[in-house]
């Protein structure tokens, strides 16, 4: 299946939840969720069926993939890693997407949403720890060191984007502004570092299955 090309707000409107897949319209009172009060897509919504268990842990799951923008492959993969892993498999789920440098990007607020994100790191515009990375699911760790390239088109991009978004920058990462800004990642996110309400254990029950 290939990238999802329509209107999405559509998407946020279908699982109730603000997913800021726009830039400064999320935060303002234009954006869908506030003015149709969550009201669903489609014409049809009164003759939906009751949603059952199953529903319930699809949405779920959607919800995760269209909040972090990844494909099913690469989401079962994920949980692969989760799965073998010491610790909670939700919990560590959680983490491994926040760890993505699109992610990490968007959440410093280089970038008004992740789309905006992952084209500023495919087209080689981040450095981690001085060295380019062009790979949107490339994981950060803790103590890395978030820069933009130095030319002036790349910064002017990040610049704006960190004078005009007022968004809060997570506990788990600190920026600084100014002519060179820096983003740095102080210690591997939990699940408590998400900014959308997520139940894990929903989209375990219904992957493992
Ligand atoms: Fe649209 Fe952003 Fe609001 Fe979602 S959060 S409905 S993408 S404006």
């Amino acid at each position: 299946m290939g990238r999802y090309t329509g209107p999405v707000c559509r998407l946020c409107r279908r699982e109730g939840v603000k997913l800021f897949l726009k830039s400064l319209r999320c935060d303002s009172p234009k954006c869908a969720i506030e003015r149709r009060e969550n009201q669903q897509p489609g014409m049809h919504i009164a003759k939906r069926r009751k949603s059952t268990d199953y529903g319930n842990r699809l949405r779920e799951k959607q919800k995760v993939k269209r909040f972090y923008g990844v494909f099913e492959r690469q989401f079962r993969r994920y949980l692969d890693i989760a799965g073998r892993s010491k610790g909670n498999t939700g919990s560590t789920l959680m983490s491994l997407l926040e760890r993505r440098l699109d992610n990490i990007v968007h959440r410093l607020s280089f970038a008004g949403s992740k789309k905006e994100a992952r084209q500023l790191v495919n087209h080689g515009h981040i450095r981690v720890n001085g060295k380019k990375v062009d790979v949107a699911s490339y994981l950060v760790s803790a103590g890395d060191s978030i820069t933009v390239k130095t030319r002036p088109r790349s910064l002017r991009a990040v610049q704006t984007n960190l004078e005009q978004l007022q968004r809060p920058v997570p506990e788990f990462l600190s920026v600084t502004k100014g002519d060179s800004p820096e983003g740095k990642v102080l210690r591997l996110p939990g699940i408590g570092d998400v900014s959308i309400p997520v139940q894990p254990a929903l989209i375990i029950e219904l992957l493992s299955r």
